[in-house]
């Protein structure tokens, strides 16, 4: 584009400049020209006038040689008629010469021009001729050019092959001009390679010679390389300039596509130079500031991811470890709030009267206010969550829940699924349903409370407070097939009371306890009399029944804090802890009463409905009193119970004093009347 005009000027100087020096070329030559014709008419002129002198007179021989001496010719010749020469002066100029008044021109060098002049009598009859000749040599065409002002060749003969005569040209010029010569007609002008204008001056009538005159060209050396030179750095400047541009245009552009690439690319830390206040530098800005939001949000993403993690790695190795119930829902709450940006959260685990206990809350201020609260099913947001296995969210305008539930303006709840609830028939959620008569069995509630942001609990939340409850669920579960595993194992499936190994386990603990405290656990060995008789009369299914039955009234008759255990066979022990002697005896009393006042229905041999009368004998022994340890003091009470069993059956006995430094147990039995530390047997004893 900027060469074009460049072009154009360059072309529009180039032609205007060879115009106008051409048209001056052609001017000077026709000035030369004219000045060529003038100087050899002047010389003809001259020639005629000498010839002339020489023919007025009679001395034609001196004054030929006088004016040959003054130099108006260079030679005189005096001819008669027959053209024998008369006189001539020396030395003349070589021939052919050309006479001034020939018209055509003729072949050969022309050696010297001549004017020549007829001498005639007064009758006119022709006496011979003089003429006058002036050469035609170097010398005459420097005259020429020095006239002239151009270069003056003059050529030998006018038709092709031309020759050069002489010449004021260079040697280049020399050729130039043979070259341009046979091209040129009259007053035509030519120009040479070599910079030159050329035309012919003659020979024509007046002026014989053949000659050529050039001039050289004014236009300034070198015009045509400037002119290129100038082109050329146009186009450079051009090229340059446009390179610039497209850079200064396209270079931002660039960048902000490489940097949107890497942007893509994942790289956040991609930046575009801001070079300006244009349309791509408010484009670099926005890139940037882009890059830099979405890398905060990245980094504030993955710092939430990773604290997820940890309170996840928490949530597991606490799953894994520990059978602590509620160490587990504290940390799965926890890592619930977290999760979700809530300010407060509760897991509320249904008991067994179908309400919400709450067992672990956080995020509250004053609540609950005083003890665990309690919700009742289908009361309030988590009520019916409980009642109806659904999980709800919402908002809430003004607060019109139950005073057990907490204050709050957003809410999220969803059930712990019971063990078999399949997840994907889990329904949607949605706000407090009407109490569902046809209750989901439902573990408990987590509940969340007032998103921070005060925006709603949304989807995602939801989702993330499914896993934690499916993972409260799961301990919950865990926890209490734990703990009925550990109940089955402790004892005994007949009769539901402890097992044997339950009753070591408690002995230790409850001697243990007595020793810090400084109290007194009493421990009671039961038989019951004459069972076998029982077995063998009713039948063993009878006799299981009397074993349950017996089991039933011994717990109806001792306090919550008393334990009671089958030992094997219809052999029972109850544990008194803090309770003396005189306590034990109280309850053996009773325990005796108990069981005799009721006989036991049972349905004998044949399906006959029976009742059978059932009677136990009980040992009574009691630690520290009667033994240093666990064992020993069983022990006692067993021999206690062998006494009771000797005198006659459905009594008590109390185990006999331990004598200094020997262990009790030993034989040494309290028995009715006998010498021990326990109560007398007039007062304690039992007979029927
Ligand atoms: P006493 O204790 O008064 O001296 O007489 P007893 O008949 O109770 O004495 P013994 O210890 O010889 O009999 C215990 C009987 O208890 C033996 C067995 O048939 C019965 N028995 C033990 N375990 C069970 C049981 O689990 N179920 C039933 N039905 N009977 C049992
Ligand atoms: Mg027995
Ligand atoms: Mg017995």
């Amino acid at each position: 584009m900027a060469l074009g005009p460049v072009l154009l000027g360059a072309g529009f100087v180039a032609a205007t400049v060879t115009a106008v020096d051409r048209s001056r070329a052609t001017e000077r030559l026709a000035v030369a020209a004219t000045a060529v014709r003038t100087s050899v008419d002047a010389l003809c002129q001259q020639l005629r006038a000498a010839a002339d002198a020489v023919a007025l007179t009679t001395d034609q021989a001196d004054v030929a040689v006088q004016v040959v001496n003054r130099g108006l010719a260079a030679a005189i010749q005096v001819t008669d008629a027959t053209g024998r020469v008369r006189h001539a002066t020396p030395d003349p100029p070589p021939a052919p010469w050309r006479d001034c008044t020939a018209a055509a021109p003729a072949g050969g060098t022309v050696g010297a021009l001549v004017a020549r002049v007829e001498l005639r009598d007064s009758a006119g009859t022709p006496l011979g001729a003089v003429t006058a000749a002036q050469p035609v040599d170097p010398a005459f065409v420097a005259r020429l050019a020095g006239v002239t002002g151009a270069a003056v060749t003059l050529l030998d003969g006018t038709a092709p092959p031309v020759q050069v005569a002489h010449t004021t040209e260079s040697p280049g010029g020399r050729e130039a001009v043979l070259t341009a010569a046979a091209s040129l007609h009259d007053d035509r002008v030519t120009s040479t390679p070599d910079g030159r204008y050329l035309r012919r001056a003659g020979p024509t009538v007046g002026q014989p010679l053949p000659l050529v005159l050039s001039v050289p060209s004014d236009q300034p050396p070198g015009l045509s390389a400037v002119l290129v030179g100038v082109v050329l750095l146009a186009a450079l400047v051009g090229v340059a300039t446009a390179w610039r541009l497209a850079r200064v245009t396209t270079r931002p552009l660039v960048e902000l596509a490489d940097a949107v690439d890497r942007v893509v690319a994942g790289d956040l830390t991609a930046r575009v130079p801001v070079r300006g206040g244009d349309e791509i530098g408010r484009l670099a800005g926005a890139v940037n500031r882009m890059a830099r939001e979405t890398g905060g949000y990245l980094a504030a993403l993955a710092s939430s991811r990773d604290q997820l993690r940890g309170h996840l790695a928490v949530l597991g190795d606490t799953l894994a470890s520990t059978h602590d119930l509620h160490r587990i829902l504290r940390v799965i709450l926890h890592s619930a709030l977290v999760a979700t940006g809530a300010r407060a959260g509760a897991i509320l685990l249904t008991g067994p009267d179908g309400g919400l206990v709450a067992q672990c809350v956080e995020g509250f201020d004053g609540w609950p206010e005083a003890g665990p609260p309690r919700v009742p099913l289908a009361c309030g947001a988590v009520g019916a969550v409980a009642a109806t296995g659904q999980p709800c969210r919402g908002r809430l305008v003004a607060y019109a829940g139950p005073p057990d539930e907490p204050r709050c303006r957003t809410y999220l709840a969803v059930p712990l699924a019971g063990p078999g609830t399949p997840i994907g028939d889990r329904p949607a959620v949605g706000p407090p349903a009407a109490t569902s008569t046809a209750a989901a069995p439902t573990l408990g509630v987590l509940a969340l409370y007032d998103r921070l942001g005060g925006t709603e609990f949304d989807d995602d939340d939801l989702a993330r407070l499914r896993t934690f409850a499916g993972h409260a669920a799961v301990a919950v579960h865990n926890v209490r097939v734990h703990e009925e595993t550990q109940r089955l194992s402790l004892t005994d499936p007949l009769t539901g009371l402890w097992n044997y190994r339950y009753l070591r386990e408690s002995l230790r603990r409850e001697v243990e306890r007595a020793n810090r405290f400084g109290r007194m656990v009493s421990v009671l060995a039961l038989d019951l009399d004459r069972f076998k008789e029982v077995n063998d009369t009713y039948g063993h299914a009878a006799g299981d029944a009397v074993l349950v039955e017996f089991a039933r009234r011994v717990r109806g008759e001792i306090r919550e804090v008393d334990l009671a255990f089958r030992q094997g066979g219809e052999e029972f022990v109850v544990l008194l802890p803090e309770t003396d002697a005189r306590g034990a005896a109280i309850v053996a009393e009773r325990l005796g009463a108990s069981v005799r006042a009721n006989p036991v229905p049972v349905t004998g041999h044949a399906r006959v409905r029976r009742s059978v009368p059932v009677t136990v004998s009980i040992g009574i022994a009691v630690y520290p009193d009667h033994a240093e340890s666990g064992p020993r003091v069983l022990a006692a009470a067993d021999e206690a119970l062998y006494a009771a069993k000797a005198a006659g059956r459905d009594t008590w006995r109390v185990a006999s004093a331990q004598p200094d430094g020997e262990p009790a147990g030993t034989g040494r039995t309290g028995q009715v009347g006998g010498a021990s530390s326990g109560p007398h047997p007039s007062r304690y004893g039992h007979g029927r």
